[in-house]
Order: structure tokens, then C-alpha cells, then sequence
């Protein structure tokens, strides 16, 4: 058993949500947490996260043992089902503050998407307006929650990174003065998350996280965390010390250069986004119009 920086053990594991069961997986195979641990894991993937020590410190000992069965990637579902909280990060790579025409922030730009958008990774988007755009994002999921929590001590209290889409209503978004992104970027369906949430042991390096973002297989978005201007450190530290983070609390950091308020190529009925986060995997959402 070894321990992190912090106290935690380190640990390499990819989380999912199967079928409303949290697992452990790996491509092909999956471990059943309440039953791989004599039910000191919740099956309950939000009450699972919550055990975010337990699962640190289960993980080697459960991925060593006999799967539980093996499973259709597209069937899994949004790994963190009903957060508390959803934030998002505006304006956080400098390519994408250009060619939005805006200054690049000298502190983070926060605003929150309703919990009740988020969907699953390979759930249809359902369009509510004429310019629907695609924003593909690296993901925060809070583990160990908790207020002013230091950039120094900040990864110890992620539970994994997932890939999301931050699906935005450009006419809504910016229907006002100062802008309500938060409406904008809240109907139903605009947040798919998914497909797993990893472990920041497992990344080579977990400041350097390569997203990118294509539609009908053309590839529209591609950076690295590397670039963000707020990096996950500094956001979880200035989030948190205005609001108590919790356990499954998402932070979607902000999308690279490339979306279609830029180009004028909105999406449209049929379209598939696909978004992939590198050591994640891949994410597939058809528009459809409601
Ligand atoms: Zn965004």
C-alpha cells in the first residue's frame, strides 16, 4: 500500500457508471464495486465517489480479482449522475479568449451550469435553438471535499478527471448585458460527461492532458491542459474559497480555440460530436432537435 502526498495512497483506477451500478473498468471488463469489496463500497456511483478514501485505497486489491463480467462501452452513463454543484471556467486558453474577441482574464471567469443538464457520454443532445454550439472540456470531479483548499494541496482533492462537452446556446448566452452564460449553457442534455472518470494517478502528467473535439469527424478543437491560463490548482483554490466543495462537484476548466461562434458553424440535427480526453477516452452525442 502506498501513500500519496497528503495521506491518500496512490492510485491508478478508471471509475464508470453502469447501468446506475458504480464499477471499475478497464476497456472490455468490469468490477462491481459494492460486491469487489464485500460492500464497503457503495453501488450508488454519488455515494461511491463520497468514498473517495475507501476507493483509493481499494482500488489495486479490487482490479486484482476476477472481473465482475465485461460490458458495452455505450452503455455506460454519466459517471457522476447528480452533482451538487457544476461549475465552468470562461475564457481559460488564450487562443479561444482571441478569437472570441474578448481580453484574456486576469482572474478565473466562474459561472455554473444546473446540475440537471448533465447527461451521459453517449446521450443525444437535445437542441432548443438555431446556434447550438459544441465546447469540449477537461473535467474536474471533487473527491474529498472542503473550503480554501490550497493550489498546493488541490490535487489531493480530485477524485479523477473526466471528459465533458459544455454545450452552449449562443443566443440565450448572450441575450443580455452582461452575459448569462449560465442559462445560455443549462437546458437539458448540455452536459455530457463521461465516458469514465480516471484517476489523476494514472497520467503521465496531469497538468498536461491533451482534449480535443470533432463533428462528423472533422476536427474542430484540439489543446492541452498545459495551455489553460487557470490551471486545476488555481481553480479549486479560488472556487473554494468562496463556496465548500463536496464530494462529486464537477469543474468544467474551459474549451480550446475552435468553436463554432467563431467559425459560424452551428450544430445542427444529426450531427455527432465526438470529444475525446487523452487517458480518458471518447465521448459520442447526436444533436437532435426537440
Ligand atoms: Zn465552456
Amino acid at each position: 500500500m502506498c501513500s500519496g502526498k497528503g495521506g491518500r495512497d496512490v492510485a491508478q483506477f478508471r471509475f464508470a457508471n453502469l447501468a446506475g451500478r458504480a464499477v471499475l473498468v478497464n476497456d472490455t471488463e468490469y468490477w462491481d464495486l459494492e460486491r469487489a469489496t464485500s460492500g464497503t463500497v457503495s453501488s450508488d456511483p454519488m455515494t461511491a465517489i463520497s468514498m473517495v478514501n475507501d476507493i483509493y485505497r481499494l482500488a489495486h486489491d479490487v482490479l486484482a480479482n476476477t472481473p465482475t463480467g465485461t460490458y458495452d462501452r455505450r452503455s455506460l452513463l454519466a459517471p457522476v449522475p447528480s452533482p451538487s454543484k457544476v461549475f465552468a471556467i470562461g475564457l481559460n486558453y488564450k487562443l479561444h479568449a482571441e478569437e472570441s474577441a474578448m481580453d484574456v482574464p486576469e482572474n478565473p471567469v466562474v459561472f455554473t451550469k444546473f446540475p440537471s443538464c448533465i447527461t451521459g457520454p453517449f446521450s443525444p443532445i437535445v437542441m432548443r435553438g438555431r446556434a447550438v454550439d459544441y465546447e469540449a472540456e477537461v473535467v474536474v470531479v471533487i473527491g474529498s471535499g472542503g473550503r480554501d483548499i490550497s493550489r498546493e494541496n488541490a490535487w489531493q482533492h480530485v477524485f479523477g478527471i473526466t471528459a465533458g462537452q459544455d454545450v452552449s446556446d449562443r443566443v440565450v448566452q448572450f441575450a443580455s448585458k452582461p452575459p448569462h452564460f449560465d442559462l445560455g449553457k443549462s437546458f437539458d442534455t448540455y452536459g455530457p460527461i463521461g465516458p469514465v472518470i480516471v484517476s489523476p494517478d494514472s497520467f503521465q502528467n496531469r497538468d498536461a492532458i491533451e482534449l480535443s473535439c470533432s463533428v462528423n469527424g472533422g476536427e474542430r478543437q484540439r489543446d492541452t491542459t498545459a495551455n489553460l491560463i487557470f490551471d486545476v490548482p488555481t481553480l479549486i483554490e479560488y472556487i473554494s474559497r468562496v463556496t465548500t466543495l463536496v464530494p462529486g462537484d464537477l469543474i468544467f476548466t474551459g474549451t480550446p480555440a475552435g468553436v463554432g461562434a467563431s467559425s459560424k458553424r452551428f450544430l445542427a440535427t444529426g450531427d455527432v460530436i465526438v470529444t475525446n480526453v487523452e487517458g480518458v477516452g471518447t465521448m459520442s452525442n447526436t444533436c437532435h432537435s426537440a
